[in-house]
């Protein structure tokens, strides 16, 4: 976020020559605000919350474009709050937002409903790809991540509560399982898959990685082990976002 900075140049757009060339008088300049005089700003601006979603899956992303169009698209949102925010004052209540505890989203919250079908299949992807390795999480459930409230994703987890959130369109009924649906054991399978991807997540956060929500070279290899354990083609730089749905027409 350096390149945030007030820039401080001033452009005469469209100047003809025969306007007078005086400087154009001083603008009182306020010091830029503090953290903490932003942060009830910040708190306004999350209780926006599909924008503090939509945040909080770009931020851990590794393309810096969608961040900075991120960090535009929030500091308009505060500007349309406090008209008078500055540019860096914009980026700063970003740096506040990616602060702000995630126990609080409604995200979260359909969290605090653990899932048991869930809760068994993360506990077999991490005995049979991470040797048991990860450490149980709070929480883990269906709620909706896709979608106009949501953050666009099949799953998210969540480092600070400690939760992963698999998109609610992944939701089987067990009782059409059991009834031989091919549609709702597809959902399964499916579901499983989006698990996975968000457990690697849970391991790079877990072993310190610097963006566990990142899709880089740390995320690319553990993918590509796992696919190799799995017997399948492993995914490439190009389609790992989307693994382990990455061979599967999922949309
Ligand atoms: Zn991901």
């Amino acid at each position: 976020m350096n390149d945030d900075k007030p820039k401080g140049v001033l452009r005469i757009v469209g100047s003809k020559p025969d306007v007078s060339h005086d400087p154009p008088p001083p603008i009182a300049r306020k010091p830029m605000r503090s953290n903490s005089e932003l942060e009830p700003l910040a708190k306004q601006v999350a209780a926006n919350v599909p924008l503090l979603n939509k945040f909080r899956a770009t931020i851990g992303c590794e393309d810096q474009a969608r961040m900075r169009d991120m960090i535009d698209e929030v500091r308009n949102y505060a500007r349309s709050i406090d008209p008078a925010l500055t540019h860096a004052e914009g980026a700063t209540i970003a740096l506040l937002l990616s602060n702000i505890d995630d126990s609080g989203s409604p995200l979260a919250e359909g969290c605090r409903k653990m899932n048991e079908r869930l809760e068994s299949m993360w506990r077999e992807i991490n005995r049979e790809f991470f040797g048991d390795e990860l450490k149980p999480l709070a929480e883990i459930a269906f709620a909706e991540t896709s979608g106009s409230g949501g953050i666009g994703a099949h799953g998210k987890f969540f480092d600070k509560s400690r939760c992963i959130a698999i998109d609610e369109k992944f939701k089987f009924d067990e009782e059409a399982i059991r009834g031989g649906s091919a549609e709702e054991t597809n959902k399964v399978e499916l579901a499983y898959r989006v698990l996975m991807h968000e457990m690697v997540h849970q391991a790079l956060f877990e072993r310190g990685a610097e963006k566990p929500g990142g899709h880089g070279e740390m995320f690319l290899a553990e993918a590509q082990r796992i696919s190799k354990q799995m017997g399948e083609e492993p995914p490439t730089p190009e389609n790992v976002v989307r693994w382990p749905l990455h061979l599967i027409g999922a949309s």
